[in-house]
């Protein structure tokens, strides 16, 4: 975090003030400039049946030119002022990236299609196979 960036809206070079919630995600895409749109899932209550229903949130993010950041990271993000009509969060941190981006990105391409088989995808890594 030495190298210095001359970007105003950056949370840690510029002058802009962080306020209100914060959030972790996985960045889904850097195409725009000093963009990035961030998604994450979370469970939400449904009184009727008694359980939970899966959702996800999609917000488009201030990306930081110094944090360089590309898709497939996990970042945290924090709500800031408005700095254009979609966007009002921006990228504090950096912490780590998904390594099964690519495969989920590619499960869910072939869900799109109704394919009856799903495969599970488990994030835990087997290490205890060499016996
Ligand atoms: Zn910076």
């Amino acid at each position: 975090m030495a190298e210095k960036c001359n970007d105003a809206h950056c949370p840690v070079h510029g002058s802009l003030s962080l306020r209100g919630r914060t959030f972790t995600g996985t960045v889904i895409s850097t195409k725009m400039q000093r963009t990035a749109i961030v998604q994450w899932g979370f469970k939400r209550p449904v009184t009727k049946f008694e359980r939970y229903e899966k959702r996800k949130s999609k917000v488009k993010v201030h990306n930081p030119d110094c944090l360089k950041i590309k898709k497939g990271d996990i970042v945290e993000i924090r709500e800031c002022k408005p700095l254009s009509k979609a966007k009002h969060f921006v990228i504090i941190k950096k912490l780590g990236e998904d390594i099964l981006f690519e495969e989920k990105q590619e499960l869910l391409e072939q869900g799109k299609t109704r394919s009856k088989k799903k495969e599970p995808v488990k994030e835990e890594t087997s290490e205890n196979e060499s016996n």
